[in-house]
């Protein structure tokens, strides 16, 4: 059980508010897809979930307030891909994996057999073998991409927050790593809160979207009655068509002018 309510959550960053008021509840083992245009507000929401952001109102993980875990306790159960990770250039790819297992393992501690297994397990379902020993630095944007994600599986959390996990990532990459967060969500009861740029992939694989624009929550609901023409229009600006239903559902821009 691992689901999540956020009460009347307000950010301030310097001295502007930028989420105001934001009411929502997120179910144990439910995809949420974050939306919105750029500067709308989705990776400070994910980050205050994920504890790295001070704020006012209330996020509760299984009823118990985020902001008064420790830092340990927030990532035993939260684990959170940010939007550009910092990556230390020299470190071997496996060892990188490794560091998610950080919160499972005791202070002075050694790396337990336990360990091992979580990082073989997440290195293969990102295809990474080949790459172990390889230096981060000498990896592609998108291979770097899958090495955060299997930081992310080691690390084990049952909340997974992803802001933008597809962003460097080719088309089948991208439906890669959708469809495992998927078998993994199926498996093991993962709860899970991405920020997609890419409504199409957004409404065929999440549970249910939440728009955001301004700091503000403006529409929740199914993929169908969010990716919906006049929302795109009104709050992205943009002209477009929504073509099929359901898992086929595709978000389409259509050209203004010819
Ligand atoms: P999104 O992820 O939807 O593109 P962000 O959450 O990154 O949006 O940003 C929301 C707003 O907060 C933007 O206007 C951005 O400029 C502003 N912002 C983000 N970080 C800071 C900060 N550290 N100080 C002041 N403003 C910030
Ligand atoms: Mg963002």
């Amino acid at each position: 059980m691992s689901g999540f309510t956020i009460t009347d959550l307000s950010v301030t960053l310097g001295d502007t508010e930028i989420l105001h008021g934001i009411d929502a509840t997120v179910a144990s083992g439910e995809w949420i897809a974050l939306i919105g245009p750029n500067g709308a507000g989705k990776s400070t929401l994910l980050r205050s979930v994920a504890g790295l952001c001070s704020y006012d109102g209330s996020i509760a993980v299984d009823g118990r307030e985020v902001a008064d875990w420790s830092r340990r306790e927030t990532a035993r159960r939260i684990a959170f891909v940010p939007q550009a990770p910092l990556l230390p250039p020299d470190m071997r790819v496996r060892d990188y994996v490794m560091l998610g297992r950080t919160p499972h393992i005791g202070d002075f501690a050694a790396e337990g057999v336990a360990d091992h297994e979580a990082v073989d397990r997440a290195m293969r379902r990102l295809d990474l073998g080949p790459l172990a020993e390889r230096r981060l630095r000498t990896l592609s944007g998108g291979e770097q991409q899958r090495a955060v994600l299997a930081r992310t599986l080691a690390q084990d959390a049952p909340i997974l927050l992803l802001d933008e996990p597809t962003n460097a990532l080719d088309i089948g990459r991208q439906q890669q790593v959708l469809e495992l967060v998927s078998l993994l969500r199926s498996q093991s009861d993962l709860t899970v809160v991405s920020a997609m740029h890419d409504l199409t992939l957004a409404a065929q694989y999440a549970d249910r979207l939440l728009l955001l624009a301004e700091g503000r929550l403006v529409a929740t609901g199914a993929p169908h009655e969010i990716a919906t023409e006049s929302l795109v229009a009104t709050h992205y600006g943009a002209n477009v068509r929504v073509v099929g239903e359901g898992r086929t559902l595709a978000v389409v821009p259509v050209r203004r002018s010819g």
